[in-house]
């Protein structure tokens, strides 16, 4: 079994490695995202241990990145953050489990054997309405059975649209779940990229699902 290991501390790569070595495993360090995602692109792992901050690109960038070339190598985030914002996102984005430092090399084993029992069929999560779906674990989107391309930021965006289907969504309430910023009322962030977001999913299709509520927000609805 082979893994990659992408993590810039030389302390936590080497420690991991040897670790794994040790559990039988072949490891190779990458220590920055753009390596790490070079190597998964060309060599074949079984597993990818991946570190969310990186300098340069950062974990989520990477997954991100194979996911949407298609690489399904079960990705196992590590985060220094326990929060639950950054766990949903690395999982929305296509990482198959995380962990939280600092955590026992014996959880760490126990993660990535089940992950390896799991298997390359990912299990994914498909949001659907009307003739739109998306795959949140192959970070793919369809509508009317032709492929979407859309930005990472516009496909957490209509991930979020998606998840909360026929509420009401305020701009700020928007900006906050998939920008993680304060709003500031003079940014117009939200709009622009809604506007991107229609022009791709809403504009080609004669039924619009997203819908602009004046004064208040954005609802994602199939409306007769
Ligand atoms: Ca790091």
């Amino acid at each position: 079994m082979k893994v990659l290991i992408v993590e810039d501390e030389r302390k936590t790569a080497t420690y991991l490695k040897r670790g794994l070595e040790e559990n039988g495993f072949v490891a190779d360090v990458a220590e920055s995202g753009e390596d790490g995602s070079h190597l998964a692109e060309t060599q074949p792992y079984d597993l990818i241990i991946l570190d969310v901050q990186l300098p340069g690109r950062d974990g989520w960038s990477v997954v991100t990145d194979l996911r949407r070339r298609g690489i399904e190598t079960p990705v196992l985030f590590l985060t220094a953050r326990d929060a639950i914002r950054d766990r949903v996102k690395g999982l929305e984005l296509g990482a198959d489990d995380y962990l939280v430092k600092p955590f026992a090399f014996s959880e760490l084993l126990a993660r990535i054997r089940s992950l390896l029992r799991r298997g390359p069929a990912r299990q994914s999560t498909i949001l659907r309405m009307a003739d739109l779906e998306l795959d949140l674990g192959r970070h793919r989107a369809r509508r009317s059975g032709q492929a979407l391309d859309l930005t990472p930021k516009e496909f957490q965006l209509l991930s979020f649209l998606l998840q909360r289907s026929g509420e009401v969504l305020s701009r700020t309430l928007i900006a906050e779940q998939v920008w993680d910023i304060n709003f500031e009322s003079d940014s117009n962030v939200v709009e622009v990229h809604m506007r991107r977001l229609r022009s791709k999913v809403d504009d080609p299709f004669e039924a619009k699902l997203i819908h602009t509520v004046r004064g208040v927000g954005y609802v994602l609805e199939q409306r007769a």
